[in-house]
């Protein structure tokens, strides 16, 4: 079964201004907005403001000092109904900017696919959620639903003052639902859906051993900060990768038996996967859903980065005076991070290791709703709907949306992520030549108007 066409006043709409959606977001992309530099972000967020005004919202601006403001709109509709919509308009760097093929800042088609940085991520669902809005206003006189939109400028470099902006206005953002940065369609047209990212715990740990780098003929008297460092390493996790700190898994919730089923509904990517790193197995030899199931449930340890003495070419005898590692953690509903890093202190010390610093870099806490919250279920069917196929739905992602443990906490709205955003699996976010196929972005704009008229039944 295909997609239902929609024949009707909104159809008739989108077919007469077939090119608003990719006008908006070639406005979007032409304005840079890279929060890690700091560039053009004020003016993105008056031209975010503007575009949601031009669609009929009310607007204001939530500030806290030394931040980008957090633009949020409220447009009612006839119904009471209300969803709570999520988007960023900061970008990634474009560097490296001698691998795009046209610059980053001037939106260009090839192909069918419109290049710019922030096409995919995440101004093209800026881009279908207003194109919809304004369809449905043009051919109804008015939205079915009402509608939050929250559209901050720091996405990309953690949301590190998401909590303390929304902290003051958790009534405002009250609503039935929300739809948080969206997903897209997999190869053979089903419709993503994503209901839960982990928690993200990063921290440093430090070693300071002597007061400046030795001569290595010194290490029969000396302490060495990387060999302390390592063996403090090895006290955190089991070879065959079970986590050591007491009491890491104690909040640890099992999938659901509707979880499982989920899991095993969709598409194997196994050899996709072992082609694209060059593995013969994954860890354990586990295969297909149990393998899922894995990567859904089970929280990590990860080393992301070492450094200590000398790594360049050649020989250098030396006996380093400082070691650091770099550990993110990813967490599962029900771990807590700061839970987490008070376990790993008292592991260390109980280990003879508490003079090892551990300096906290990041926490953000694990979202999931359950498959069968009335909201999650709503949705399911109206994208079943939509496309005539069952959608393949995640329970829980193994990246972080750094907002949503603030969200979560504070509001407490079931949320998800949902197929109206035009990205698909080789769209290059964050890299080189990002961009959206035209197709995905009309796509997107009519799986966006089904879903706000139909969502409140
Ligand atoms: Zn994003």
């Amino acid at each position: 079964m295909e997609e239902q066409p929609m024949t009707d006043a909104v159809q008739a709409y989108l077919e007469t201004h077939a090119g608003e959606p990719r006008a908006l977001l070639e406005q979007l992309c032409r304005q840079p907005s890279i929060a890690a530099q700091g560039i053009g972000i004020a003016a993105m967020a008056d031209l975010v403001e503007g575009l949601l005004r031009e669609t009929g919202f009310t607007t204001q601006r939530l500030t806290v000092p030394d931040a980008p403001p957090l633009i949020f709109g409220e447009l009612r509709g006839r119904s009471p109904y209300t969803l709570l919509l999520y988007d960023h308009y900061d970008v990634q760097p474009p560097e490296p900017l001698e691998l795009w093929q046209s610059p980053p800042f001037e939106p260009t088609e090839r192909d069918g696919k419109l290049y710019a940085r922030g096409t995919s991520d995440d101004k093209g669902e800026i881009a279908a959620r207003l194109a919809a809005i304004r369809a449905l206003r043009a051919a109804e006189g008015e939205l079915p639903i009402t509608l939050k939109w929250m559209i901050e400028g720091e996405e990309e470099i953690g949301s590190p003052h998401f909590e303390e902006i929304i902290a003051p206005h958790a009534d405002l953002l009250r609503a039935d639902g929300c739809l948080w940065e969206g997903s897209g369609f997999d190869p053979s047209g089903r419709p993503n859906m994503v209901m839960g990212t982990k928690g993200l715990l990063y921290i440093e740990l430090e070693v300071d051993g002597i007061a400046r780098d030795a001569h290595s003929g010194m290490a029969t008297i000396l302490p060495s900060a990387a060999w302390r460092l390592v063996q403090a390493l090895a006290l955190l996790r089991t070879p065959a990768g079970d986590v050591r700190i007491g009491g890491f898994y104690d909040d640890v919730l099992a999938l659901t038996e509707a979880e499982k089923a989920a899991i095993a509904a969709q598409d194997d990517m196994d050899d996709e996967l072992k082609s694209i790193y060059g593995i013969e197995r994954f860890v354990d030899g586990l295969e297909g859903a149990k393998l899922r199931e894995r990567g859904n449930a089970m929280p990590t340890c990860n080393i992301a980065g070492l450094l200590s003495g000398y790594t360049a070419a050649g020989v250098k005898t030396v006996l380093p005076a400082h070691a650091m590692a770099k550990l993110d953690f990813r967490l599962v509903p029900d771990q807590d991070p700061h839970d987490i890093v008070a376990k790993l202190r008292r592991h260390l010390e109980a280990n003879g290791f508490g003079d090892i610093r551990v300096n906290v870099l990041g926490a953000s806490g694990p979202v999931k709703t359950p498959l069968d919250d009335p909201f999650a279920a709503r949705v399911t069917a109206l994208a079943e709907q939509f496309s005539g196929r069952p959608p393949s739905i995640t329970p829980i992602t193994g990246g972080t949306l750094p907002f949503l443990g603030a969200l979560r906490k504070l509001v407490n709205v079931p949320g998800l992520s949902a197929p109206g955003d035009p990205v698909y699996w080789a769209n290059g976010a964050h890299s080189p030549n990002e961009h959206v196929r035209l197709e995905d972005l009309d796509r997107a704009v009519r799986f966006n108007c089904h879903l706000f008229r139909n969502i409140a039944g």
